[in-house]
């Protein structure tokens, strides 16, 4: 799914003026509901391209070291999830998450300020223990730790209070 950020399209952009007033914009981003963005697992914020990204030499990762990445990241989930009718960290149900996803306590300190500071629900604390796995999986990590957590807390950035 794919929003505008306000009702002119420019808000945050760091090119073009938006013209909304902060009313309009709250008026606009509520209009998703919350339950709706519970279901959610991620969300990103996708700043324009500029001309000369597009035309960049610059180089990142290819496709195919990503697809063998992702590979790898599913075949861990895979075997954790051997013998289950599920096979990838997002199907994990509420018991499975606790069994999977225990955090240190700096990693849970920072997932309970999140928590009482971006005010996220308990749909959400569940999706960010399920992608912080994810991204602890990518990184080859046994544990999820503060940075898988760190990393998981931003890709819910709809459920800010800001938006309230
Ligand atoms: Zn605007």
């Amino acid at each position: 799914m794919a929003t505008q950020p306000c009702l002119c399209g420019f808000y945050g952009d760091p090119k073009r003026e938006c013209h909304c007033t902060p009313r309009q914009i709250q008026n606009y981003i509520s209009k998703i509901s919350g339950p709706l963005l519970d279901r959610i697992d991620i969300h990103v914020e996708v700043p324009n391209v500029q001309y000369k990204d597009l035309t960049s030499d610059a180089t990142c990762e290819s496709s195919e070291e990503i697809r063998e990445e992702v590979t790898k990241a599913r075949d861990t989930q895979l075997k954790r999830f051997q013998g289950l009718k599920y096979s990838t960290n997002s199907r994990m149900s509420a018991k499975t998450i606790k069994k999977h996803c225990s955090l240190d306590s700096q990693a849970e300190e920072l997932l309970h300020q999140a928590m009482t500071e971006l005010n996220i629900s308990a749909r959400g604390y569940n999706k960010i223990l399920k992608v912080g796995r994810t991204i602890a999986d990518l990184d080859h990590s046994e544990n999820v730790c503060i940075e898988h957590i760190s990393e998981a807390v931003q890709y819910r950035n709809l459920d800010r209070d800001l938006w309230k």
